[in-house]
């Protein structure tokens, strides 16, 4: 009889990718995928431990899960990820009804666990070597890549797909525990990754995201004294027919090379668009995080990636209320959040780690209320810096990847056989217009009607797809034309 998998997911895209993965290598072991917890026979929860708000969320699931557990004790429940490298033995202290253990340099084992679950009753944990407990290669050996055949089911669509450039991170911000829970940083052969974008191309992908913690610092030596860069990665796939789109996420403000913009800006399939995390805008609070650069480098960094990527939109990360940050260090931040034009930014509340630096030198400082509201007054900065961006945008055409049906959509029927529907730009832009839902996976041209500051509003221009010649250059032009420009006529596609 087939076995049931459940798998739920917190966190971020590497953590997406590792579940698509996870749910591939298990399906060719017989599992078929449930979403309904109660019904399957596996139960697994890929985690994530940046914040303690995303554990505390897995330790109430598990919570939930004890009585189930207790009334079917032969089904397996696992806890995957970065919070089961990093609580380790904890995990069933603190819920003694999880089977498996599995940290993320150990996935490829799943399906050994699960068997050996079965077969013996006993727990089973699969765990990498602490970042000092050992020689840097064989930390390095016990997180491996994990890369196998992909589950097309699992993606966000099946036109989009994640591709893990590298693994780990050797930055050691002191408030983060990714270097710890994700070991060290470690590039994959390019071969390996331009054959996985082939494959994925095959199997109908447009757009393809290169994930890395510092997907910027990618750098893989080929034994023969040259070293290869993403900008030389990005030139290797960016050929590969039946991609259309490239993007890469996250990088780090000092990896942010002439040639990788270069590249940016001459590869038309690759998404004028860069997440380039600031964290704080305070030169006190960036030296007491180690992050290794001043905010004036960061607005150099920001200058130069403008000048040599014309129309860039660049997206931040934040973090308020880090050890010793004042009311006069937090103003810096907002100073930069106001003056740099970002896209949108990702604020979060310092959560402490242990295990982390900052959390072993400093004290907590800031009170949680001063956090919330330093999170509310950045986000409220930022969603006007957002909204006039947008604005801008009214009167162009934009070209839009269709995702799917809106979530208003999901909710209601116009009655006119046209669905709401959303995308997003080669900006990285989130557009939302009527159309048939045929039109889902394909490239349209929007002209922008109205904007908030979380959403482009407009109307698809004609019917005309956008897409590349088998020669590489592209159907249509880049975004932003602005609508006058043209002859177009503004018509719901149907
Ligand atoms: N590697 C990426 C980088 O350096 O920007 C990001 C990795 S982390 C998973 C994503 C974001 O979480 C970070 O950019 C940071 O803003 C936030 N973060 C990390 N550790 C945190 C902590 N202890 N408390 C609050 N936010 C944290
Ligand atoms: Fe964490 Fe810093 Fe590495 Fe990003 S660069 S994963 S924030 S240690």
């Amino acid at each position: 009889m087939t076995k049931r998998l459940y798998i739920e997911t917190v966190g971020c895209q590497m953590n997406v990718l590792d579940s698509e993965l996870v749910v591939g290598s298990l399906r060719r072991h017989g599992y078929e995928l449930t979403h309904e917890v109660t019904e399957a026979d596996v139960i697994l929860f890929n985690t994530c431990s940046v914040r303690q708000h995303a554990e505390e969320k897995i330790y109430s699931a598990l919570g939930r899960l004890r009585s189930h557990k207790q009334r079917h004790p032969s089904k397996i429940v696992g806890v995957l990820g970065c919070m089961a490298q990093k609580d380790q033995e904890l995990v069933r202290k603190r819920a003694p009804h999880v089977d498996i253990v599995c940290g993320t340099g150990q996935l490829s084992r799943l399906p050994e666990l699960i068997a050996e679950v079965e077969r013996t009753g006993l727990p089973q944990l699969a765990l990498s070597l602490d970042r000092a407990e050992a020689s840097r290669p064989e930390v390095e050996q016990s997180f491996e890549s994990y890369d196998p055949l992909r589950d097309p089911s699992m993606r966000p669509s099946p036109f989009q797909a994640y591709v893990r450039i590298m693994i780990g991170c050797d930055k050691f911000c002191t408030y983060c525990i990714v270097p710890s829970v994700r070991g060290p940083e470690q590039s994959r052969h390019p071969e390996h990754i331009a054959a996985e974008v082939r494959q994925l191309a095959d199997e109908g992908c447009k757009e393809i995201t290169l994930l890395g913690q510092t997907v910027n610092s990618y750098k893989y030596d080929s034994g023969d004294g040259r070293r290869l860069r993403l900008s030389e990665l990005l030139g290797r796939i960016h050929d590969t027919t039946g991609i259309e789109r490239i993007k890469f996420i996250t990088n780090f403000p000092k990896d942010m090379t002439d040639d990788l913009l270069d590249a940016v800006r001459e590869l038309p399939k690759v998404c004028p668009y860069l997440h380039v995390p600031a964290q704080s805008g305070c030169n006190d609070v960036l030296k007491r995080m180690k992050r290794l650069y001043t905010a004036e480098y960061y607005r150099d960094m920001l200058a130069r990636c403008r000048e040599n990527v014309p129309g860039v939109a660049v997206s931040s990360d934040f973090i308020v209320g880090f050890c010793g940050e004042t009311e006069e260090s937090f103003q810096r931040s907002c100073d930069l959040v106001r003056e740099a034009g970002f896209k949108n930014s990702f604020i979060f509340k310092y959560s402490p780690r242990p295990g982390t630096k900052a959390d072993d030198l400093y004290p907590d400082d800031v009170a949680e209320e001063v956090k919330k509201r330093r999170n509310n007054d950045l986000l409220a900065i930022q969603n006007a810096v957002s909204l006039q961006d947008h604005r801008a945008r009214i009167g162009q055409i934009v070209e839009v990847l269709v995702e799917g049906p809106s979530k208003a959509a999901l909710k209601r029927d116009s009655g006119s056989g046209l669905v709401q529907l959303t995308g997003r730009t080669m900006t990285d832009h989130i557009v939302v217009f009527e159309g048939n839902e045929r039109l889902v996976g394909q490239t349209v041209e929007v002209m922008v009607q109205e904007a908030t500051a979380f959403t482009l509003f407009g109307t698809v221009v004609t019917e005309k797809r956008v897409g590349f010649l088998p020669d590489g250059h592209r159907s249509s032009d880049r975004d932003g034309q602005p609508g006058k420009k043209t002859d177009r006529v503004a018509l719901p596609v149907i």
